[in-house]
């Protein structure tokens, strides 16, 4: 093994004066990471319990997955699709039998594959629908996140994310979060689908009332409408089940899947439907350059491989019930709620107690690396691959910050 290659202390400091402003990170700098675990410039090692937004369900430099990716390194990593590769084909076989679709569309960042299904939806809406051309709209919810696209944010309702970026897409219409009412209140003739995050992650982790995707599937079965599910932050075994959606025991008929897809090596992303959605797209509709390229194909099956094989879905479940009841046991007088489902949890603090970002930043110091999200809730999402002594040891940290 080489020597490990001292890393430049002002490299922070150049990644201000030469990159854009566009993020506000914790002053920590990681230069190793194993597992649940990342390790700073002076060799301080914290426990990572927002594993990059849940694109590391599989821990950091999970070993199979790096195997898989060296081994892929010394064969073939790009070839466009303007050629076969060998790596495609299975990868997309693998992802049908875990995502229960019969098609797969690869892309490489997740706001990519939800531009993919808004294009699929729309021309479905047109082509089999019967929706007149360039009349296809989408339902979209209140405070949803799907990505940073103008297309997307110009269907978000947070300020920030818009302004200064129009003129904006057309074609969407926002529903408040949690209600099918409106949402059947919302449809026309002119309406091909509901695009809706099955939690809301960025939001706040917001679970919605029990019911809610049941009778949102039974409205879009009623009127010809598509039902959307964004699964890249609650997909991949995050919630207790492979997907979210499963807790209602609904399929909907579209779903976008990313973060963790990639195994937390590589950028990877995907689109996935059954053929009556998907055989809308002809050659030359869509593509990607480094869309299912052979790295990310291999990468991506073996990042597959780990999720089933280790059965993370039913560990988020045990370890995200025992975190949650850690957490309602401490009975904080700062925390107004604690919610989420398996291993994606949202703390509320009250606005009195100061923002989540003061909590994350007292976290830092005690190694206890989280985000804050909607500045009142840290948002705890560890790997999948943590252990019941691990959680306790977050919440050696956890109580004395919260107290
Ligand atoms: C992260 C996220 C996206 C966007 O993914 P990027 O890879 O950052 O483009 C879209 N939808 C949801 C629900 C997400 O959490």
């Amino acid at each position: 093994m080489s020597a490990p290659t001292p890393s430049d202390p002002s490299a922070p400091a150049l990644a201000a004066t030469y990159g854009a402003h566009n993020y506000h990170p914790l002053p920590v700098v990681v230069t190793h990471a194993e597992g649940v675990w990342v390790t700073d410039q002076d060799g301080r090692r914290y426990l990572d319990m927002l594993s990059s937004y849940s694109a590391l369900n599989q821990g950091h430099r999970h070993p199979r997955i790096l195997a898989a990716a060296r081994e892929q390194l010394d064969r073939v990593t790009l070839t466009s699709r303007a050629f076969h590769n060998d790596q495609l084909g299975p990868f997309l076989k693998r992802l049908s039998e875990v995502s229960g679709f019969s098609r797969s569309l690869p892309m490489n960042s997740g706001a990519e594959a939800v531009e993919t299904g808004l294009k699929a939806c729309r021309k479905w809406g047109h082509t089999v629908k019967g929706i007149p051309e360039g009349r296809a709209r989408i339902i979209v919810a209140a405070n949803n996140f799907h990505g940073r696209t103008i297309t997307i944010v110009g269907f978000s309702t947070e300020a920030q994310y818009r302004a200064g970026f129009g003129p904006f897409t057309p074609g969407f219409d926002v529903v408040p979060y949690g209600d099918a009412a409106a949402i059947e209140a919302m449809i026309t003739p002119d309406t091909a689908a509901v695009l809706l995050e099955p939690i809301q992650g960025e939001a706040g982790v917001v679970v919605p009332p029990e019911g809610y995707l049941k009778a949102v599937r039974a409205i879009c079965t009623q009127h010809n409408v598509l039902m959307f599910l964004d699964e890249i932050q609650t997909g991949l075994g995050r919630t207790g089940r492979m997907w979210a959606f499963e807790h209602e025991d609904i399929r909907p008929d579209c779903i976008t899947v990313a973060k963790a897809l990639g195994g937390g090596v590589y950028p990877l992303s995907a689109f996935c439907a059954d053929d009556a959605v998907m055989n809308v797209f002809t050659p030359g509709d869509h593509g990607s350059t480094f869309g299912g390229n052979p790295m990310a194909a291999a990468i991506g099956r073996a990042a597959l491989d780990v999720i089933v094989d280790e059965q993370l879905p039913a560990k988020a479940a045990e370890l995200g019930g025992y975190f949650m009841e850690r957490l309602h046991e401490l009975h904080s007088p700062h925390v107004r709620e604690v919610r989420g489902r398996g291993l994606l949890i949202g703390v509320e603090v009250h606005e009195a107690s100061g923002t989540a970002r003061t909590f994350c930043e007292a976290l830092q110091e005690r190694g206890v690396l989280c985000k804050d999200t909607h500045g009142q809730v840290i948002r705890f999402a560890p790997p999948l691959v943590i252990t019941r002594a691990e959680i306790d040891h977050a919440m050696d940290q956890v109580a004395p910050v919260l107290a």
